[in-house]
């Protein structure tokens, strides 16, 4: 670093490629060096690096699968300022809740559409107990077996543990006894302190959801991560909340645990219908340097998976070269980001997902939840 005549500190254009050249190697950067590789290195320079990263993994190959989501409720009595889908009471026009038969019925429609996963989070509330998820994933595994069930973000499992007063642990107990497959990565949002009272305040901290997902690792369940970001964190505190990722999977690999992250999936924030809306959310840069910078810290994730509604269809295409390998999938009836005024389409075909992975230079490969290949003519979906 020096310091130039105008009293502004200026960084080695060497020591940034050297630590770009040592971190597309695979080789561990310091939180320090991932803050001024996001602050002060040139953004294509951070894509090629995360670029090499991803092609050394996965060479030509980006990852989907066909899913759908299934959001049983809408009510949440968490009432978070990030939230555009939850309302608060049932008395609001707009609330919505759904039973275990509804769900199911509409399982089996869903699965006509040729869906290897059902994605399932939804709002808190009493009425949504362990006892209505174990019945629901009983009943849908009995419905539809071949369908992997990817349901309850830790903050979902802490909301039902405390409802019925057992341990987080139990409750994945009861829940993977009855057809729990995977746990997806929402509630992480943003794990500074500062951050969570801002746009998060009565939800669990970070301590809770890490917690959660050791758990979960040393129970067997494979589990993704995010990071909400282009709001009010800082870039240390985006690269903090992805060392502590890193602590997490360093600790699930050195123990040998049976479960572990598979994805890290970087969300954009989407202002509009939130209590931020005035925000203008985050540029097409920093969504790119996000994603690339990732892929750097991440070194033992195997996938960065990109949430193609969030990003935009044109930002995913450009971040397949920015370090992304995987992509969410077709998401038929995705409701949470599209309570946002977010303009992606409410479901991608099965085709325009392979076009999408095509028009970026890559080879779309589908994939399960567990991301072994599924072989299978592409179906529209
Ligand atoms: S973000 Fe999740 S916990 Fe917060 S209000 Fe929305 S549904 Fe509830």
């Amino acid at each position: 670093m020096t310091l130039g005549s105008d009293g502004v500190r200026r960084y080695d254009h060497l020591m940034i490629d050297a630590i770009l050249s040592r971190a597309s190697e695979g080789g561990r950067i310091t939180a320090d060096e991932a803050v001024l590789l996001y602050e002060s290195a040139p953004l294509e320079d951070l894509g090629a690096a995360a670029d090499a990263v991803a092609r050394r993994l996965h060479g030509d190959e980006v990852t989907y699968n066909v899913n759908a989501h299934l959001n049983p409720t809408n009510i949440c009595v968490v009432g978070c300022g990030l939230c555009a889908f939850a309302v608060w009471t049932d008395h609001d026009p707009r609330a919505y809740a759904y039973s275990v038969d509804q769900l199911v019925d509409r399982a089996q429609e869903l699965s006509d559409l040729g869906i290897t996963e059902l994605h399932i989070v939804g709002g808190m509330t009493k009425e949504y107990t362990l006892g209505y998820y174990e019945d629901l994933f009983r009943e849908l595994k009995a419905a539809l077996p071949e369908v992997f069930l990817t349901a309850l973000t830790a903050v979902e499992i802490d909301f039902v543990a405390k409802l019925e007063r057992i341990s987080a642990r139990e409750a994945l107990e009861r829940t993977m006894a009855v057809g729990h497959d995977t746990m997806p990565g929402g509630g992480a949002e943003v794990f500074s302190p500062r951050v969570r009272r801002i746009i998060a305040d009565r939800k669990v901290g970070a301590d809770v959801w890490l917690d959660i997902h050791r758990d979960a690792h040393e129970m067997g369940l494979k589990t993704n991560a995010t990071l909400l970001f282009g709001h009010f964190e800082t870039p240390a505190e985006k690269v903090d909340h992805m060392v502590q990722l890193r602590d997490l999977q360093d600790h699930a690999l050195a123990n040998e645990h049976p479960g572990r992250f598979q994805a890290f999936i970087p969300l954009p924030f989407l202002p509009g219908n939130t209590e931020f809306s005035y925000l203008p959310g985050p540029s097409r840069e920093e969504k790119l340097r996000t994603i690339a910078l990732s892929r750097l810290v991440l070194d033992n994730f195997p996938h960065i998976k990109g949430h193609w509604v969030m990003l935009g269809e044109e930002v995913t295409s450009e971040a397949l070269s920015y370090g992304l390998d995987d992509l969410s999938g077709t998401l038929t009836e995705e409701r949470i980001a599209h309570a946002t005024t977010v303009q992606t389409p409410l479901g991608l075909t099965h085709e325009r997902i392979r076009e999408l992975v095509t028009a970026g230079g890559r080879a779309p490969v589908e994939r399960d939840s567990l991301y072994a290949r599924v072989a299978r003519e592409p179906v529209s979906a």
